[in-house]
């Protein structure tokens, strides 16, 4: 791990007073789920444009509905990892004000962040397209069919997610953005860039004057373009590393 840079990033977040952090797939991966893009990731066994759009799920919702199985399956037993923790106890320490996530697997609130913006929905639980009831993913549910909410014949559900083609919920676009606007200090952890507009959170931070702190284990697109200080490892060996830097243990 590279001191010099947790230093370096720890010095340039230690006078500011509005912290917000951006994680992707990647502060998962030490919890055992695999990221999208990643050689072995999911999109390599399910295509994205066959399985994460919602025209594919409406169209075909046995066939992606398999995906969805699967990824509920494996964060069921997911367990959050250091970097979840760390930036948790930043929460607790009042030194971050939020979290914004990509990710869709309930690990931030399970490692103790209260305020976490889910920005592309939750896997772990079900709507239904008819009535719009929510419930949690059942870990027994048939792996063959779509699930049917019993308010009406048919009636198809879906994982309470984000799908390509599907419209960002209002209320955490609204508060993302305004984060990104308000925010002294921004934390980048574990994201390709690639998917906006959530991706184009950081531009916005960066352009209102905020020091921009990315952790990845390899450069992003944001590297040379807005990164402050870029910390290079894996989250969960960076962030606590990080956090204790700035008292937070
Ligand atoms: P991505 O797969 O495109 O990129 C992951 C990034 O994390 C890469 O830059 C990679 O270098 C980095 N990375 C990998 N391991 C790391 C580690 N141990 N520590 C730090 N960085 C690490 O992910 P994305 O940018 O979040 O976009 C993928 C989309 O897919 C998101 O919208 C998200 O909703 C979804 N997704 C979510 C999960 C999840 O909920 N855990 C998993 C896969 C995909």
């Amino acid at each position: 791990m590279d001191a010099a840079a947790i230093a370096e990033a720890a010095e340039r977040l230690a006078g500011a007073k509005h912290i917000v952090a951006v994680t992707g797939a990647g502060i998962s991966v030490e919890s055992g789920i695999p990221d999208f893009r990643s050689p072995g990731g999911l999109w390599t066994k399910y295509p994205p444009g066959e399985y994460a759009t919602i025209e594919a799920y409406l169209e075909n919702p046995d066939k992606v509905w398999k995906l969805w199985h699967e990824l509920g399956r494996d964060l069921a037993f997911a367990q959050p990892n250091p970097g979840h923790i760390a930036l948790a106890n930043l929460e607790a320490a009042g030194r971050l004000g939020a979290v914004i996530t990509q990710n869709i697997d309930n690990l931030h609130q399970a490692a103790g962040s209260r305020k976490v913006i889910e920005y592309h929905g939750n896997a772990r639980h079900l709507v239904c397209l008819s009535c719009g009831r929510e419930e949690p993913l059942e870990t027994g549910l048939p792996v063959e069919c779509a699930p049917r909410c019993s308010c009406s014949p048919g009636a198809l559900m879906k994982p309470a997610i984000v799908f390509f083609g599907e419209m960002i919920p209002s209320q955490a676009a609204m508060d993302a953005e305004n984060w990104a606007q308000v925010c002294d200090a921004m934390i980048i952890v574990g994201t390709s860039a690639t998917v906006y507009p959530c991706a184009g959170l950081p531009m916005t931070a960066k352009a209102h004057g905020a020091v921009i702190v990315e952790c990845n284990v390899g450069p992003t697109e944001y590297t040379s373009r807005i990164t402050d200080v870029f910390v290079q490892g894996k989250a969960g060996e960076t962030l606590p590393a990080l956090a204790a830097a700035l008292g937070a243990r």
